[in-house]
């Protein structure tokens, strides 16, 4: 993805660039660092570089902060989840687990309302963190002008030019469309129209087996929807582990979501207030049409770009939009201007934004900065959970790397029985020779928590041994990774 680092004749073309910017615009707002976008990866690299000594502003288009994960993200999603989950447990586990709470219904305007108190809660919560930093928030779309000047289109109306010695683009991402099926976010919808239905839909497609058709498929699939995954690949979960894949989808399937794997969609139509989804085996090629109330379409999200005037600086972007990086520092081809987050290469999360903005805002402050893209943990937080870092068994036989596994089933965990929450498995894969941990694959109660544990042991270069001789608490559901650990390089004691 990266090449070798920008050249010093570079920097002293920056510097002169920056010179002429300073004369240019005298009347333009001048500031050291000059965010674009304020989600995960934009925000927290304003607040670090304020933190740095640095004059910030971050310009921002949207009317609140926290760009996709804090709007229509990771926090409406979670806030859902966690709700559906709750009623799913108040109809199916309450009675069993001694709790009679009498007829259990949903109220759907109050689960969507508590989902925009936590939306509101949090975006609030970044704009006191920058008073609190003393970043400028701009209200409006940037333009990129110059290698140090953004024009901005305000919210209020009008325009101004605000220039500065170091841009950051983090404009983030958007859900990819799909040929064939036209977005109205009432009966086709992207994640942001599933965030906000006004009722059940009686059936649901969702387009796309991966993190966030899972999700939301869950949510609407708990509050009483018949869900029907269609996924073009054979397996579901976005190239987690296989044998988790495998679990993870009989264990969706017994709570009622039902899946069609190997499957290709071809186009849409809507009518009578229906949606009928044309498909065919991608194996077989045998034609079907399936029908819905409502169609999730989530295939996928893309780089967002629009309005940035990339061209008129001459950055470019590859050949699926992100937006090219020219070194290791996060520069792009104009030196003075860095890309992070889902605008460029890698995984889309909120963390990995979050450690480039930290990583690029050091570059330019301390001139070095770390991410660590072998230890960046992927989360789908359904029930059960999964979670996993590093490599799977999959990429490491193709990689020719010798491994270990070790396993250990929460059926086997104290504290999972003693919450008759105990269905999956943690899995612990190392290297075969030196007994460092290569990846952590965990499904189960918690695992988005527990993935951390084995993060912190992989960016330290632990071994399962390490991690199995550290004291767990008991009765805990960590025990259960210690145990994998334990049976990575020698045996369990409780399975
Ligand atoms: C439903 C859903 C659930 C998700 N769940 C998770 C999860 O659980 N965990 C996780 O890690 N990730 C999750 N993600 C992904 C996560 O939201 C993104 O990876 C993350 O938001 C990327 O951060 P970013 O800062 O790169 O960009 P964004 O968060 O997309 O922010 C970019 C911001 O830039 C602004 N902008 C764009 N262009 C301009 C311009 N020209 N001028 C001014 N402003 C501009 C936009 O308005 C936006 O606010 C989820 C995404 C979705 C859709």
């Amino acid at each position: 993805m990266l090449c070798s680092l920008v050249s010093t004749p570079r920097v002293a073309a920056r510097s002169s660039v920056w010179r002429f910017a300073r004369a240019y615009s005298s009347s333009a707002k001048e500031y050291d660092t000059l965010v674009i976008g304020a989600g995960p990866g934009g925000y927290v690299a304003a607040i670090k570089a304020a933190q740095l000594g640095q004059k910030t502003a971050c310009i921002e288009k949207r009317d609140t902060l926290g760009g996709t994960c804090l709007n229509v993200g990771c926090i409406p999603s979670k806030a859902m989840l966690n709700n559906s989950h709750l009623f799913h447990e108040a109809k199916h586990s309450f009675a069993k687990r001694g709790i009679d709470v009498g007829e259990v219904k949903l109220n759907l305007p109050q689960l969507l309302s508590d989902k925009d108190k936590a939306v509101t809660g949090l975006t609030r919560g970044i704009e006191m963190l920058f008073k609190k930093n003393k970043v400028d928030w701009i209200k409006g779309a940037a333009t990129l002008k110059s290698a140090n000047q953004v024009d901005v289109a305000l919210n209020s109306g009008g325009s101004e030019s605000v220039t500065a010695k170091n841009i950051i683009i983090a404009t983030g991402s958007e859900p990819s469309p799909f040929p064939g099926f036209e977005i109205d976010e009432r009966q086709i919808i992207t994640s942001t129209g599933a965030l906000a239905l006004e009722k059940v839909p009686e059936k649901m497609i969702v387009i796309g087996g991966g993190v966030i058709g899972l999700e939301l498929g869950s949510v609407w699939s708990r509050l009483g929807s018949e869900v029907t995954v269609v996924e073009y690949l054979p397996a579901i979960g976005a190239g987690m582990d296989a044998e988790l894949a495998k679990a993870f989808q009989r264990s969706l399937s017994k709570q009622g979501i039902k899946f069609k794997t190997s499957t290709k969609v071809i186009d849409s139509e809507k009518r009578d207030g229906r949606v009928f989804v044309n498909v065919e085996g991608a194996k077989n090629g045998k034609r079907e049409t399936l029908e819905a109330d409502v169609v999730l379409l989530s295939i996928g999200r893309r780089p967002y770009t629009e309005g940035l005037g990339l061209e008129n600086v001459g950055i470019t972007v590859d050949s699926r939009g992100r937006v090219e990086m020219a070194d290791e520092q996060f520069r792009t081809a104009v030196s003075s201007i860095r890309v992070i987050g889902d605008v460029t290469a890698g995984p889309m999360l909120a963390h990995k934004a979050e450690e480039e903005g930290i990583a690029a805002v050091e570059h330019i402050t301390n001139g070095h900065g770390h991410v660590n893209y072998n230890v960046i943990p992927s989360v789908i937080y359904t029930h059960p959970e999964v979670a996993w870092v590093g490599k799977n068994e999959q990429q490491l036989k193709e990689e020719g790397i010798k491994f270990r596994v070790g396993s250990f089933p929460f059926a086997a965990n104290s504290r999972a029985k003693t919450i008759d929450d105990a269905e999956g498995m943690v899995k612990i894969i190392t290297d075969a020779e030196t007994d460092r941990i290569l990846g952590a694959h965990i499904i189960g109660p918690n695992a988005g928590e527990m993935i951390a544990e084995a993060c912190l042991a992989m960016e330290y270069g632990g071994s399962a041994e390490d991690v199995a001789r550290t004291c767990h608490a008991h009765p805990t559901m960590s025990e259960a990774f210690k145990e994998a650990c334990m049976s990575a390089y020698a045996k369990p004691i409780h399975f």
